[in-house]
């Protein structure tokens, strides 16, 4: 493998209208499986993204590298201005260390298809746990919040109760309102609503619509609802074997797609 030419990328991005998240040349693969071919995305503060593209297409793997679950193999993530997956030393980038990544992840929140709750905990106990033991916030504090948190997604009611006793849907919500008490400016949702009934879908897809209403948060989600991704995204991405084939509006991608793949995968699902 060649070494990349790291002096390419700048070591901060600066000026007023920086991207919130910047993938530069990012590649990633699996061994000889390139699963991400120089990815080149922008996501600006406050845009919610969405990324749709057939099974295998790599939609999963920008997550999880934004998650820093992945390590990349070429080119740079930036959040916030910063490098992710990158630090400075000696006035270039290299591989950032555990520190680095812990500090400029906190700015990121996920929520996953399965809602990943702690079993042991209520729905009040898992929103304030992070803050508490993470952020450093006082309990009477974190409690505040994660009761504003949970009123915000419906759940002030069940904020007692332990996740066993939450339908799915409940569970989701509870999952989104404990990412956001860790006050991420970045929301990362992974098919939030692959895993559930058909009937409570709409409950967690309205919370969503809510929060892209009431927070300049940013949103970049992934998701094989198409009715869902028209309808709360500011901008759509088409992925196709590792890359973008084409990126719009909800209205130019459904409405007039230009690329055949993207015809073809919308005439599949719709
Ligand atoms: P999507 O989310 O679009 O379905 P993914 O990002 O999950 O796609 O996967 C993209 C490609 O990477 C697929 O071909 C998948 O098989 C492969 N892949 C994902 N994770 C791994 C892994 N840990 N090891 C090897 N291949 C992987």
């Amino acid at each position: 493998m060649t070494t990349e030419d790291m002096s390419q990328y700048p070591l901060r991005l600066e000026g007023d209208n920086i991207p919130m998240v910047r993938f530069a040349n990012v590649r990633k693969s699996y061994g000889s499986l390139t699963v991400l071919d120089h990815l080149n995305l922008d996501i600006d503060m406050g845009e919610m993204v969405t990324i749709i593209g057939p099974s295998g297409s790599g939609k999963t793997t920008v997550l999880r590298m934004l998650m820093t679950l992945e390590t990349i193999n070429g080119g740079v993530i930036y959040v916030d201005g910063e490098p992710l997956t990158h630090m400075e030393k000696n006035g270039v980038l290299v591989p950032a260390n555990a520190a680095h990544i812990r500090r400029i992840r906190s700015k990121i929140g996920m929520c996953f298809q399965h809602f990943n709750l702690f079993p042991h905990m209520t729905a009040l106990q898992n929103c304030m746990e992070g803050p508490v033991q993470v952020l450093g916030m006082s309990k009477k504090e974190a409690q505040e919040r994660s009761l504003e948190l949970l009123d915000m997604v419906g759940m002030a009611d069940k904020a007692g109760q332990y996740p066993s006793r939450l339908s799915g849907g409940q569970q989701q919500r509870v999952a989104i309102a404990r990412a956001l008490a860790m006050r991420p400016k970045v929301m990362l949702f992974d098919e939030v609503t692959s895993a559930l009934d058909p009937e409570v879908i709409g409950e967690v897809t309205n919370v969503i619509r809510k929060l892209v209403d009431a927070h300049s948060l940013t949103m970049l989600m992934v998701t094989h609802q198409m009715g869902f991704a028209r309808d709360i995204s500011d901008r759509v991405c088409f992925f196709h074997s590792g890359a973008i084939a084409e990126q719009g509006s909800p209205v130019e991608l459904f409405g007039a797609p230009k690329n055949e793949r993207t015809q073809q995968f919308l005439n599949a699902v719709l």
